[in-house]
Parts: C-alpha cells; structure tokens; sequence
C-alpha cells in the first residue's frame, strides 16, 4: 500500500467533520459511538446538540441517564448511549482517560475498533483499526474475498506508519467512506490505484454475506388522552430499547393485532382495561434482528392504571411529548396517535 499516498490524499481531501476540527478523546469517543451503524450526515446535528448539553467528560458521567437517552432519542441502537455513559463514569473515576489500547478496552462498550480509534486519533498510539470501510479497502486492495478478521488486523497494523496512526486510521476510513464505495467506488481518482489487486472487479471484493431472513411480528400500541395529558410506559431496564419511553402496549404473540389483542395487553400491563379502542393506523419498523409492525388505537381507559408490566407510567402533556426520551418506533406511532381526533 503506498501510505504516503494515501496521507496525501486524506490531509487533502478529509470531510471537515467536528470532531476532526476539534480533536479530544472524549470527543472521539462520542463520534465513534454514535457513527456505529448510522450515517455521518444522520449523526452530525446529534453530535452537536449532544456536546452543548453534556460538554466534558464529567458533565456527561454525573448526567441523569433519562437526559442521555432524551438526547440519542432517534440515533437507535440505545444501549450504546447507555455504555457511553458508563465509560464517561469509568473515566472519571479512574481519573481520566487510559492511555493505552488494554486500558481504553477496559471501558464499557468500548472494543478494539473504538480502542484504536481513540488511541491513535487522540493519544497518537500506533494501533490500527478497522471497520466496515477498512475491510472492503483491504478486501480489495489485496483481492482477499473472504478476509478474516485476524487478517484483517494485522494488514492494517503491517501498513501502519508509526507515529501518524491517527491520520492513516482515518485515511482508510475516509477513502472507505467517499472513494471506495460499496456501489460504484471511484478507482480513477483513489490514491491507492497504483497498486489495487481489485481494480477492474472491486465490487467482487469482499464477497457479499448471506444475510439472515429477519422475522416479522406484529404489536399494538394504544393512544390514551385524558386532560390533555398522554399515557406514556417507559420499558424496563436493560431490554430492547430499554429505559425509552413508549406508548403502552406490546407484541401479539398468534392472534391478530385487534381491540381484543390490546385489551388483553393493557389488563396485563397496566392493570386497567379500555372501555373503547378504535384503530388509527399502523406503522413498520425493522430492528437489526425483527421486522415489527404495529396498529395504533385510539383507546379510552375505564380505570386509572398502575405499572404492573412497566417500571413506570406517566401521564405527560402532549406539548411535552416530544421532550421525552423516545425511541424512533414510538415517534412513528405518536405520528398516527396526532391524527387523532382527540388530539
Ligand atoms: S482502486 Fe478502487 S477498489 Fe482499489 S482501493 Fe481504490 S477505490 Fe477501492
């Protein structure tokens, strides 16, 4: 691999992203954890927002974790928000950051990618990385179909440049990112040409993954108004989206998502039953492991209700709803739940 090159190129052509602008390892941290699995452009107003509200280290580690999930509400992928505080936690209270990769691995969702990340962007350490973009450079760098994850790690430490990991780490992601595409990389202005084995038939490399069949479920979800006050259940702790808040319902398990499905829910969950339920419409949503499809109500309740399935309900006023720590899923149903005509 012709590194200088590809240095070259990078100190020429990088996207002046906000945590390159202002280099830390908190700040890297963040980023990192919040680009796992979502796009840049998704990520940069959330990054922004997130740095105002929790500036430091400490400011996010002494954070109520309702605020911390109030501000991933829409990024998915909870429990990184959830880890990302862990680690401000263990930070602060190892009295700040490691200063080696064994350290930085110690830390609460923190693995040998975001370990190497920090290290080498924001201490200078000579520890390679590599992502989904650095595999398929790799992968077609070497013509490799099937790269292995040794293999894989030990090319990106082989080419390493000691002393500038940082930039060579974010070279081969930035050429990932914006030259070396999934679909279409553009060979003819990559620095790495020269000596690209999968020039001419990039796309065979890697070779693509069998995807899994993802299984399909159906739920209800009830909009409850009382007074101009929402009936929201924040999940338990620890589960699927846990600790976010949501409008009560849940999974059908066999029969049809329908107003006797949602009674019967309701009763289980929030001990109260509904005098009406009328459907408002459904909404999709796809986990990495589930398909969910869920049918809205507009329901009235007969009692009052009390937590029996949740750790919490609370009857919140609809101009501060959207306050709430929410997950996309529900910000999909409170859409239906507006059209209402209670609403
Ligand atoms: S030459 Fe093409 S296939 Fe090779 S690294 Fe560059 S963009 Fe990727």
């Amino acid at each position: 691999m012709d590194v200088p090159a590809l240095l070259r190129w990078y100190r020429a052509h990088r996207r002046p992203l906000p945590w390159r602008l202002e280099v830390s390892a908190y700040r890297t941290l963040v980023s990192e954890l919040m680009c796992q699995q979502t796009r840049i452009d998704t990520v940069l107003p959330y990054f922004a927002a997130f740095m105002v509200d929790f500036p430091t280290v400490e400011a996010l580690a002494s954070a109520p974790t309702e605020r911390v999930l109030e501000r991933w509400s829409g990024l998915g992928y909870y429990s990184r928000a959830r880890n990302l505080q862990k680690a401000a936690q263990a930070v602060v209270a190892g009295g700040g950051f490691p200063r080696t990769i064994e350290g930085l691995r110690a830390l609460p969702g923190v693995g040998p990618y975001t370990a190497g990340a920090i290290g080498s962007i924001a201490f200078g350490l000579d520890a390679p990385v590599v992502d989904g973009n650095v595999e398929r450079v790799l992968a077609r760098l070497h013509a490799e179909p099937n790269p292995a994850k040794a293999w894989l790690w030990a090319t990106a430490g082989e080419a390493l440049p000691l002393g500038e990991a940082g930039d060579y780490n974010q070279a081969l992601m930035e050429l990932g990112a914006t030259v070396c595409l999934p679909r279409g990389p553009k060979c003819l202005v990559c620095p790495l040409r020269p000596a690209c084995r999968g020039v001419g038939a990039p796309e065979q490399y890697p070779a693509a993954k069998v995807k899994k069949a993802v299984p399909r479920s159906r739920a209800v979800a009830a909009w409850i108004v009382r007074e101009g006050r929402l009936l929201l259940a924040r999940r338990p702790e620890g589960g699927l989206l846990g600790g976010l808040w949501e409008l009560p319902g849940g999974v059908v398990e066999g029969g049809e998502p329908d107003g006797a499905s949602l009674r019967a829910l309701l009763l289980q969950r929030i001990g109260a039953a509904i005098a009406a339920a009328e459907t408002l419409g459904a909404v999709a949503h796809t986990f990495s492991h589930l398909h969910l499809d869920t049918t809205v109500f507009l329901a009235t309740l007969s009692g009052e209700g009390s937590p029996l399935g949740y750790p919490e309900l609370r009857w919140v006023p609809l101009a501060d709803v959207d306050g709430m720590a929410l997950s996309t899923l529900a910000r999909k149903t409170l859409v239906l739940g507006r059209r209402a005509p209670s609403a």
